[in-house]
């Protein structure tokens, strides 16, 4: 499923070229935003209720449906009353159940269709929470968004992406249909086919990217849009890999390879917090202190270095061996405790 269209609705001329341009490309959704969160007062804020007209234009002349976000009721009752097919709730608005509960209740009752973006900070619970409570009011057709999540630290996407969230919801949410928003993630234009093609690969199940008829000229998000034209190219670029589960032999002996690696890692590590033990209870015979940052340092870094000569990654290694570590302190703090509890 593919969601396109401006990031805003700026004039009724923009928002009928782009949809102009992308009635022939094939997509699901005609979106654009009519009320905008932005960061700072005084930024474009979007056009308002006019928006609406123009987006019913669309659906008129070219026969899409139409799609906006909403954050609050008053959103959710012009998009009701003009037959918006799809509404979604924005990430500023989805760390908020406030909000949430607010749009909850003016949709119960109703059949639209809503999707529900990642909340911007890193946290599962309360994308679950506001799927949960539009699932609640009796919506049945919900998907969930990935846009991304913010960081302090400057990096290339503009949020970071954190695919394990977005891979965690889907186990925790099987039949709630995941979407990428690739645009917000990335933030600029170069970036949408990687991060669409990564959604793919990952077996999402439809992707949410802004286009704008003269993305230099956008009034807001102008570096992440690309033209129609541009959306076409890349949704013909992207390779679409078989969904379907695989049962074939060869995989399933590769399953069982994996299965019988990972025993051996468990029996590994069984065998190392064995050691951990022993140590512990030397170290209380031996009065000693259970922390030797030096000792542990030199241990690391030649682990990383073995480990990466062999072409695993550092920063796994590292995170690998931080987390072992952790646990052997923790065999040996029990061990002190219990002694000095006796
Ligand atoms: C948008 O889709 O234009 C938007 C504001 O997105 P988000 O809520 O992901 O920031
Ligand atoms: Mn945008």
């Amino acid at each position: 499923m593919v969601i396109s269209g401006p990031c805003s609705a700026e004039t009724r001329e923009q928002v009928l070229e782009t949809a102009r341009g992308l009635s022939d490309v094939g997509i699901d959704y005609f979106r654009a935003g009519i009320w905008k969160p932005r960061t700072r007062p005084g930024d474009f804020e979007g056009i308002g209720d006019i928006g609406i007209s123009w987006m019913c234009e669309v659906r008129e002349t070219y026969g899409l449906k139409i799609a906006t976000e909403v954050a609050k009721a008053e959103h959710v009752e012009l998009a009701l009353k003009n037959k918006f097919d799809m509404i979604w709730i924005g990430a500023r608005s989805t760390v908020n159940p406030f909000t949430v509960q607010e749009i909850a209740e003016c949709l119960q009752g109703t059949g639209i269709k809503v999707m529900v973006k990642n909340p911007v900070n890193p946290d599962l619970k309360l994308w679950i929470g506001a799927i949960e409570r539009i699932l609640k009011a009796g919506i049945t057709d919900v998907s969930a968004i990935h846009r991304g999540f913010s960081v302090y630290e400057k990096t290339r996407y503009r949020n970071d992406p954190n695919w394990q969230i977005p891979i965690d919801l889907k186990q925790e949410l099987p039949d709630i249909p995941l979407m990428c928003d690739p645009s917000h993630i990335g933030g600029r234009a170069h970036l949408l086919l990687p991060l669409a093609q990564k959604a793919m690969d990952l077996n999402y199940d439809g992707l949410m990217i802004e286009s704008h008829v003269n993305p230099t000229l956008a009034w807001t998000d102008a570096k992440q849009q690309i033209t129609p034209q541009e959306l076409k190219q890349l949704l013909q670029s992207l390779t679409i890999r078989n969904r379907a589960e695989i049962d074939e032999d060869a995989m399933i002996a590769f399953r069982e390879q994996l299965t019988l690696t990972d025993e051996s890692l468990i029996q590994l590590l069984k065998n190392r917090m064995r050691i951990s033990e022993q140590i512990g209870k030397f170290k209380k015979d031996k009065n000693h202190v259970i922390l030797q940052s030096n000792r542990w340092e030199e241990a690391l870094r030649k682990n990383v270095m073995k480990a990466s000569s062999e072409g695993i990654p550092e920063e796994f290694v590292t995170q690998l061996f931080k987390l072992i570590h952790q646990d052997s302190i923790r065999i040996q703090s029990e061990i002190l405790s219990q002694n000095e509890n006796d």
